[in-house]
């Protein structure tokens, strides 16, 4: 954050005031006791704090907190605590404030959450994964969920006023809110959040496609919303007869989520029939809830027809994360297809504002067990974890981010599993004592396979036997973190053992070739591939590593090294790669203009000339370079951000990229073949390396190689194929490497 030596100007100050002013009165039929004086006394202590400090837009840093306080309260629901927690988030961070002083005023709850905030700061630090970080993230969440509340109103209100950073640190910071915020926020329930998020992160990453759709849903508003007028008002006139308190509400739905909808079906934008969908809130007491709903569908399916696999009970079974509502499709005027969403008010909010409203209506529907068997879930995952914090983080997406199925014990207890979750998980599930000791598993009174996938209604029977143990296949059979971090547990402790065993070969061996332990212990672990001493021990135990074969080594000096041909011959491979290397920089790498590099265009993106992108070091393949909306860009920034390099193209270079494009249209039967080699070859005097169609029901699909010199170049064909009769589609291909 910039700091400027001198104090911000009396008028700012002014401004900073009248923000404070609005918070406050949003927040004033919610103050009681002395919550006004302690919001005071924490806006006067962040307002000095922060006094010299700027936002990179220039304005007042205050004018943050503020905002974020704000949001807090008015878009999340919280009270004056966090609100207090929200003006105070970045002082101990940024500030010479100490804790002591926040702790002395504040008191210990504020103090706590303070903390808490504080610590899931500076999360960019040099080889500090996301996953680590996210593994911060919820051991703070477990503590007190304020702080991770508060923590997104923080990220959504960066988000918002992302514009002023410069460009790589918003897809870094874009990449992060992918992989950590964005599923939490749906995790929690945090709906309008999520899609926020979403929303933002495919401005940042594909500008162009979100302009682009932007402008579609806004040149289409009209049209919307007179069809959904005259959708609901037949509608509307049998709702006033039922006397029930109701409002309507046709949203269009976030344009992250439309274009997932294009990729996922591979359709044009104009073929996503449901842009929006139409939501009946109802206002009725708890227990009349379920059937008010059902009595409005009813009414609806009484004047459009319904679509009979689309209805989702979400009110008999709320999804994992608290969410209820009772969701169809109906066949709407001019045959289109129509999503309703019929719900209460309570349920509104519960959708809205997620894990934030849970506390608003906590007691009043037993609300509160799907988070606490949620946060149950994520504290065992967190104490059986030691250190792979990738094993983690997958075992946690897996686990926790993915849709449900609803299983039984044989006493009729329901139980929630991920979907895809297996018997051997479900075994787990119930103890992982069951689970290690599982010897057989029944599913509706059948004898299942270990790896059975579970579907909803299942009710399973596990056997347990004392001789049972898991063995390395289990981890391939189950797919939550729980089961899969025990079963590595157990196997671990036998592994230690195996492992034991093998050093005490090796320590018999290196003291019969009269060479020290611990000074050549390194030199073989790395001539044998392997990456821990651990691993080359039990290799060792199970003869996979044969000492006898360490006669090849030599013994200098009391060390084991490589007999002299050996080396020699390396080396030599080393001279030719580096002739090899010379050829034309396309790219300069980190600004440096005259530095040669090696490196690769990578293949699962293909970047040509033009496309924005960035530079990535891997392992064993060196230097390749990636789009930076390539499918691999965010899973690489999130997990290893410190080996990203900035790329940019050489600007007087030339040279020809090949590409690869996906078309999609219907068969008019005119020789699409021909059309196309027409307008790329013949017009465009494009040079074409492959074209291949198949047709199958008057639908056909294809794929076209070809060099072009620039992207600019590339957009013309893109243009041009579009424009070709029975073309629907024309997209770049990725392939995931
Ligand atoms: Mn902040």
């Amino acid at each position: 954050m910039p700091h400027t030596t001198e104090s911000i100007t009396k008028d700012e100050i002014d401004v900073c005031h009248e923000a404070y002013d609005i918070l406050i009165k949003n927040l004033a039929s919610k103050l009681k006791g002395d919550d006004k004086e302690m919001l005071d006394a924490a806006y006067r202590m962040a307002l000095d704090a922060h006094k010299f400090q700027r936002r990179k837009s220039g304005e007042p840093y205050i004018l943050h907190p503020i905002a974020v306080a704000r949001i807090c309260h008015e878009e999340i629901g919280l009270g004056p605590t966090a609100v207090i927690c929200a003006l105070l988030h970045d002082v101990v961070e940024d500030t010479p404030i100490e804790l002591d002083e926040i702790f002395e005023k504040f008191g210990p709850k504020i103090t706590r959450i303070v903390d808490g905030l504080t610590k899931l700061d500076g999360l960019y630090n040099v080889g500090n994964t996301n996953a680590e970080n996210l593994k911060k993230v919820l051991s703070t969440l477990v503590e007190d969920v304020r702080v991770v509340l508060i923590k997104m109103a923080d990220r959504i209100h960066n988000l918002r006023t992302i514009g002023a950073m410069p460009v790589h640190k918003q897809i870094k910071i874009a990449a992060e809110t992918e992989f950590i915020y964005a599923p939490l926020a749906h995790r929690l329930g945090l709906y309008k959040i999520k899609s926020e998020f979403e929303d933002i992160i495919l401005k940042i990453t594909d500008p162009e496609v979100y302009l682009e759709l932007e402008e579609k849903i806004k040149t289409s508003e009209k049209e919307r919303q007179k069809f959904i007028k005259s959708f609901l008002s037949p509608i509307k006139n049998k709702l006033d007869e039922l006397n029930i308190p109701f409002r309507t509400i046709g949203r269009v739905k976030a344009i992250s989520s439309i274009y997932q909808k294009i990729q996922n079906k591979n359709v044009p934008f104009e073929r996503v029939y449901d842009l929006f969908a139409i939501r009946i809130i109802i206002d009725v007491p708890v227990e009349e809830e379920k059937r008010a709903c059902w009595h409005i569908y009813s009414l609806i399916t009484d004047f459009y027809k319904p679509i009979p696999e689309r209805l989702k009970d979400w009110i008999t079974s709320p999804k994992g994360n608290g969410y209820e509502s009772l969701h169809t499709t109906i066949i709407g005027p001019k045959g289109r297809f129509v999503e309703i969403q019929i719900r209460t008010e309570r349920m509104d909010d519960i959708a809205e504002r997620g894990f934030a409203a849970h506390w608003k209506y906590k007691g009043k529907k037993n609300q509160n067990s799907v988070y606490d068997g949620w946060l149950d879930n994520i504290r065992t995952l967190l104490d059986n974890q030691e250190g792979d914090a990738i094993d983690f983080l997958n075992d946690f997406k897996t686990n926790l981010f993915k849709k449900e199925v609803y299983v039984f014990t044989p006493n009729g207890e329901m139980r929630i599993l991920p979907l895809g979750a297996t018997a051997l998980d479900f075994a787990f599930d119930i103890h992982s004592d069951i689970g290690i000791k599982a010897s057989s598993i029944k599913v509706n009174g059948k004898l299942v396979p270990m790896g059975y996938k579970l579907v909803n209604g299942d009710q399973v029977t596990v056997n347990t036997s004392k001789n049972q143990k898991p063995n390395k296949d289990w981890i391939n059979i189950v797919v939550t973190g729980k089961a899969r971090s025990k079963i590595r547990q157990s196997l671990n402790s036998a592994k230690k053992i195996q492992a034991d065993l093998g050093k005490e070969i090796l320590v018999r061996k290196l003291k019969n070739l009269k060479v020290d332990f611990e000074e050549n212990m390194d030199f073989l672990v790395n001539q044998y591939g392997f990456r821990t001493r651990m691993e080359f021990y039990a290799a060792v135990a199970d003869e996979h590593v044969k000492t006898s074969d360490f006669k090849k080594f030599v013994i200098e000096n009391s060390k084991l090294c490589l007999p002299k041909e050996d080396i020699v011959e390396k080396e030599e491979v080393k001279k030719t790669s580096k002739k090899a290397k010379k050829k034309v920089q396309l790219v300069v790498i980190n600004g440096e203009e005259n530095q040669q590099y090696e490196y690769q265009l990578s293949r699962c993106c293909n970047p040509v000339k033009g496309d924005e992108i960035f530079a990535f070091v891997s392992s064993t393949q060196g230097m390749k370079i990636h789009r930076k909306n390539c499918k691999n860009a965010s899973n690489l920034f999130t997990n290893y951000g410190y080996r990203i390099l900035k790329a940019e193209w050489q600007g007087m270079t030339r040279s020809k990229f090949i590409v690869q494009l996906e078309i999609e249209g219907l068969d008019t039967g005119i020789g699409v073949i021909q059309n196309i080699t027409n307008e790329i070859s013949g017009k465009l005097g494009i040079n074409m390396k492959s074209l291949s169609i198949a047709e199958k029901e008057g639908i056909f699909e294809g794929s076209i190689g070809m060099e072009v010199n620039n992207l600019e170049q590339l957009n013309k064909v893109i243009k041009k194929l579009k424009t070709i009769e029975g073309i629907n589609s024309v997209n770049r291909i990725t392939n995931s490497e």
